[in-house]
């Protein structure tokens, strides 16, 4: 009996998508530290938020904590690439562990501009989702008089609810990983109330957010729907989504390749896929896998910046090379 053939599916491939360079340098930097010091190694929170890049380093001998004070003293402990609160290095300290810190160089940017406010004398607003490990750490690094917090503010309602005089000396910073436009927006509020207010406008939305959000924009258009490859607590596979749907196409975040339905790309005949900035690009092969056994697929990579960042290593990771020289 003759198969029946498979209906066509033309893929359009967003460009860039996935690892970004401040990813790529936190994984690298807990395998440098799993072969300079051996397993096992602890990391504070999820080095990257992706459960599957997680799972790996996991079973190479990293162990994930929430909080320092989970580990027995003396150990190596590595920071996400989401950055810490000052407390937390503190705490690393006190048990004499040895850290090494894999902050993205982008979020520690924004913790230098949020100190140079306060220095500056003014109120600064974080722009940013309350709760996600970035928040926090920035939360935690930007030290204020204790009846000038940092204020936090989401959205455009948020910033007219602020208690704040007219005449406040405002500053403001951004999370790395939001919307470009819907920041914007937030910022105009923010200039609207404190015409004076100062601040980076998007520019603390690190290079990768932006780039992967032009990715889907310029490819919304051109297909019936979207699939965007990444964790379900990672801000920037969010926004991608948002952004897909806000251009009037159905979008969905697949963690893994299982997690996408058949009944999803009912009608659709072109698919647009990312990935974001925390999604290792296998997965996007096994969605593409997981595709081709359903349907003949037409690939094509859409045109998109070239990304050429790279981070140096974080400290504390002396003379790795050398390690991984002699083992070879
Ligand atoms: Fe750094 Fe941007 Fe990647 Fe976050 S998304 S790790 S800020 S490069």
């Amino acid at each position: 009996m003759r198969m029946a053939a498979k209906p066509l599916l033309e893929i359009v491939l967003a460009s860039p998508r996935g690892f970004c360079a401040g990813v790529e340098r936190a994984i690298e930097t807990v395998e440098r530290a799993l072969i300079e010091f051996g397993a096992p190694v602890y990391v504070r929170h999820e080095i990257v938020h992706n459960a599957r890049v997680c799972d790996d380093l996991r079973a190479k001998g990293a162990i994930f904590v929430e909080e320092v004070e989970e580990v027995p003293p003396n150990s190596v402990v590595i920071f996400s690439a989401h950055g810490v609160a000052r407390r937390v290095e503190d705490a690393a300290a006190a048990a004499r562990h040895h850290v090494i810190d894999a902050t993205c160089p982008l979020v520690t940017r924004v913790h230098l501009g949020g100190r140079r406010y306060v220095a500056e004398g003014r109120r600064v607003i974080l722009i940013g989702h309350l709760g996600h490990a970035e928040v926090e750490g920035t939360l935690g690094q930007i030290e204020t008089p204790p009846d000038q917090p940092v204020l936090v503010v989401a959205d455009v309602a948020e910033v007219e609810a602020l208690d704040l005089p007219a005449d406040a000396r405002v500053a403001y910073v951004t999370q790395t990983t939001l919307s470009v436009s819907d920041t914007r927006s937030v910022i105009e509020a923010i200039r609207r109330r404190w015409p004076d207010a100062v601040g980076p406008d998007t520019r603390d939305i690190c290079y990768a957010t932006q780039n992967r959000q032009q990715a889907v924009t310029a490819i919304a258009s051109s297909v019936d729907a979207m699939v965007i490859v990444g964790a379900p607590n990672s801000s920037n596979s969010n926004r991608l989504v948002e952004i897909a749907r806000t251009a009037g196409i159905p979008a969905r975040l697949i963690p893994n390749a299982r997690d996408l339905e058949h009944g999803f790309l009912k009608g659709v005949r072109r698919l647009g896929i990312s990935a974001g900035a925390s999604a290792p690009g296998v997965v996007v092969d096994e969605v593409m896998t997981r595709l081709s056994e359903w349907f003949e697929l037409k690939v094509t990579e859409a045109q998109g910046v070239r990304e050429e960042v790279t981070f140096r290593l974080p400290r504390g990771l002396g003379d790795t090379l050398d390690k991984i020289a002699q083992r070879a």
